[in-house]
């Protein structure tokens, strides 16, 4: 077959879509080679699917043998939907949620079968989140394998991105200013009571970060936050579940480590840890790399040592008197100091901690 893959036509719907070359190769689950190597009818349909666009719109397929290929193809493409495998990975999802928000149809009073043996279903899903394979979801949102719902977490990831316009505007990131900033926040959040999510959003807001508060699904307990780049800004994605507000400050101070490290574009999603070694920070450099960020900026090394030394740590006079000393909130240390076995998880120190 020889047509131009990225006609003007394409790249047209691409733009419309909000997708570049590199996102539509990891939704495609292929590489550029694979792609260009053996252009073919199903690669078509894959695209035309993406693109949410007609492939005769995209190619010209007047040709009698195209066009037979072409409708061989999409038959054997649609097929993909009806596998036990893509209808297991399907079922996964928050399918009500999703279907109740508007994002796939509805499907009352339709027979098992019909919803998931016709494709039907595993089909919407695939819509929804822009994939046409499993190998397709895999590549996109890699962040989510790790846990324990990645079907659940991802959705909840692809709802952020359908929020968010995809900016091929680059703006500069001044990553000390932004570093200055996280310090600052950590002294005015100190005395904060009632409004302490809104004033860290405003905050990085200030500081030309996308910040998206999207609810979470209920089939899985809330994510904490994730990071991830649309186009060339960076976003974070936190849930509306309340939480305290220590994990709330170390889980947005963590995806601003990632924001903060000039070399990576990663993205991150930090879930409830729930499969030991699954849990991708154990593996990922650049998870550690955004944590230890995050610690140095909202609590040090040296900090948390001077109070560890104090000897007193475990009463809560010794707490408030670190916590105007180095001007971070309660909360902060006494999670610190749980996270380093000085203090048990359910110490009466949790006092300290509030919901936000
Ligand atoms: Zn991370």
């Amino acid at each position: 077959m020889a047509v131009e893959i990225f006609n003007s036509a394409v790249r047209k719907a691409m733009c419309l879509a909000g997708l570049s070359q590199e996102d539509l190769f990891a939704r495609l689950g292929y590489s550029r080679r694979s792609l260009f190597d053996h252009f073919s009818a199903t690669k078509m349909c894959e695209i035309a699917f993406l693109l949410d666009t007609p492939a005769d719109t995209l190619w010209d397929l007047s040709g009698d043998h195209d066009k037979r290929d072409y409708d061989c193809a999409i038959m054997n493409f649609e097929q993909r939907f009806c596998s036990d495998e893509v209808i297991a990975w399907a079922k996964q999802f928050p399918i009500r949620d999703l279907q109740r928000l508007g994002h796939i149809q509805s499907t009352e009073g339709i027979s098992f079968n019909k919803r998931f043996k016709s494709g039907f279903i595993p089909r919407e899903i695939m819509k929804f989140m822009n994939v046409v394979s499993i190998d397709g979801w895999k590549k996109t949102y890699a962040t989510a394998l790790g846990t324990q719902n990645p079907q659940v977490y991802s959705a909840w990831i692809r709802l952020g991105e359908l929020q968010t316009e995809r900016s091929a505007e680059e703006i500069p990131l001044f990553r000390e200013v932004i570093a200055n900033n996280l310090m600052f926040l950590r002294r005015n959040a100190l005395p904060l009571k009632y409004n302490l999510r809104q004033i860290v959003i405003d905050t990085l807001q200030k500081c030309d970060i996308t910040i998206l508060q999207v609810p979470a699904f209920i089939t899985a307990p809330a994510p904490k936050v994730a990071s991830y780049w649309r186009g060339l800004r960076p976003v974070i994605q936190l849930p509306t579940t309340k939480v305290s507000d220590s994990e709330f400050l170390e889980s947005v101070y963590h995806a601003m480590g990632h924001i903060l490290q000039s070399h990576s574009k990663r993205p991150c999603l930090l879930a409830p840890r729930k499969i030991p070694g699954l849990y991708h920070s154990a593996t990922n450099e650049h998870c550690k790399e955004a944590t230890r960020i995050a610690e140095s900026l909202l609590l040090s090394e040296a900090e948390e040592c001077e109070i560890i030394c104090s000897g007193h740590f475990a009463e809560k006079k010794c707490i408030e008197f670190f916590s105007r000393k180095f001007q971070v909130r309660p909360s902060v240390i006494v999670s610190r100091l749980q996270q380093q076995n000085k203090l048990r998880s359910n110490s009466s120190l949790n006092v300290f901690k509030i919901a936000v």
